[in-house]
C-alpha cells in the first residue's frame, strides 16, 4: 500500500513539464487527478522514479466551446462536467458518461484527459470520444500534434502518445442540428468498471434519414472498438426499430469480449447488442429533445 520512492515535480507551464518528460523519459509519468495512477503506485504495478504533478499549471481546466468545437482542458474533471450547462444542455452524452465513473470522490479529482491517456479500455470516456469523433491535442518538447481519437489507442494501457507528451487538450466537433447522443453502461455495482458499455451519437438528416453516426464500445476487447460496420449500416438508412436492430447485431460481432468475473464472452457480446440498440433509440429520442 505505500509506493515506492519518487522525486516529486511540480511545474508551472507546459513547456516546464514537457522539458521533465524529454529529460527523464521512460522513468516519469504525468500526475493529473492520480485516480487511476496512484492506485497502480500503491500496489508498486507502477514505480515512476519521476512524478511530474500538472496540476499547477494554470489555464488547463476549462470546458468551452469556440468556433465550432468543445474543447476539454487536461485538468477539467468528471466533476467540471457533471456540473457543466454547456455539458448538461448540449452534450448529454458525455453527461451520461462522467456520471456512471467510479463514485462522486474519484469524479472530483480524476480528469477527462486522464481517462484517455491511462489507457485503459475499462474506462468509459474512449468510447463516447469515439462517437464524438474527437481529436486530441498532444504537447511535446517539439510543440502541438493533433491526433484523431481513431489513432489514439494502441492496445490495453498503450495510446499514441509519446514519452515526452502531454494531453493537453480534447477536441469535439460541435454537433449539427438534429444530433443526439447516449451512453448506456451495465455495471455490477454501482461504481464499478463496465461490463460492457456502448455510446451512440447520430445526426439525422432532414428527410429523417441517419446522415452521420457513432458507436463505440467499453470493456469489449483489448482497446475500446469503434462499431464501423454497424455505422455503415447505419448511414442513409431511417433509424426505425428493424434497422436499430440490424446495427445492434453488427456492433454486438464486432466486440471482442472475454470470459472474466464480470461474466461469461457470450454473455458480454449479447449485452453489446442490448446496450446498442438502447443507446441509439434513446440517441433519436435526444434529436427530437428528449432526456
Ligand atoms: C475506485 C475507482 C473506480 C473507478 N471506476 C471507473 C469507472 O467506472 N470508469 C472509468 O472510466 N474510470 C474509473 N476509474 C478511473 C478514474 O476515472 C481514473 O482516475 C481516470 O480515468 C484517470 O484520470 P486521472 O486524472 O485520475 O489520471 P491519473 O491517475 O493522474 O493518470 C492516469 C495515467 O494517465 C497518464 N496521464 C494522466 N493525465 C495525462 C495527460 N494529461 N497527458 C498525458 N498522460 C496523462 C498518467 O501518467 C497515468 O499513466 C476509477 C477509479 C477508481 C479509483
Amino acid at each position: 500500500m505505500i509506493p515506492a520512492a519518487f522525486e516529486y515535480h511540480a511545474p508551472i507551464s507546459i513547456a516546464e513539464a514537457t522539458g521533465l518528460l524529454a529529460r527523464f523519459g521512460e522513468e516519469a509519468k504525468i500526475l493529473s487527478g492520480g485516480q487511476s495512477l496512484l492506485p497502480l503506485m500503491k500496489l508498486r504495478l507502477a514505480t515512476p522514479a519521476h512524478l511530474i504533478d500538472i496540476n499547477r499549471i494554470p489555464g488547463l481546466a476549462y470546458i468551452r466551446e469556440a468556433e465550432g468545437v468543445l474543447g476539454i482542458g487536461a485538468l477539467a474533471r468528471e466533476s467540471d462536467l457533471e456540473e457543466s450547462d454547456l455539458i448538461r444542455t448540449r452534450y448529454p452524452i458525455l453527461l451520461d458518461t462522467s456520471k456512471v465513473i467510479a463514485d462522486p470522490l474519484v469524479r472530483n479529482l480524476a480528469t477527462v484527459c486522464g481517462n484517455l491517456a491511462h489507457g485503459d479500455p475499462a474506462n468509459d470516456h474512449p468510447a463516447t470520444m469515439l462517437a464524438l469523433e474527437a481529436e486530441l491535442v498532444a504537447a511535446g518538447k517539439k510543440g502541438e500534434r493533433r491526433i484523431p481519437i481513431t489513432s489514439f489507442f494502441a492496445g490495453p494501457f498503450a495510446t499514441a502518445l509519446g514519452p515526452d507528451e502531454i494531453l493537453t487538450e480534447i477536441r469535439i466537433p460541435v454537433p449539427p442540428p438534429r444530433s443526439g447522443g447516449a451512453y448506456l453502461k451495465l455495471e455490477r455495482k454501482v461504481g464499478d468498471f463496465a461490463t460492457a458499455a456502448v455510446a451512440a451519437q447520430v445526426t439525422l438528416a432532414a428527410n429523417g434519414a441517419c446522415e452521420r453516426v457513432g458507436i463505440g464500445l467499453t470493456n469489449v476487447g483489448a482497446t475500446p472498438i469503434k462499431a464501423k460496420k454497424a455505422e455503415a449500416f447505419l448511414k442513409g438508412r431511417r433509424l426505425d426499430e428493424g434497422t436499430i436492430k440490424q446495427a445492434a447485431k453488427l456492433a454486438a460481432e464486432e466486440s471482442e469480449p472475454a470470459s472474466d468475473l464480470r461474466g461469461p464472452a457470450e454473455y458480454k457480446r449479447d449485452l453489446v447488442r442490448v446496450l446498442t440498440a438502447r443507446a441509439l433509440a434513446k440517441a433519436v429520442e435526444r434529436v427530437a429533445g428528449g432526456q
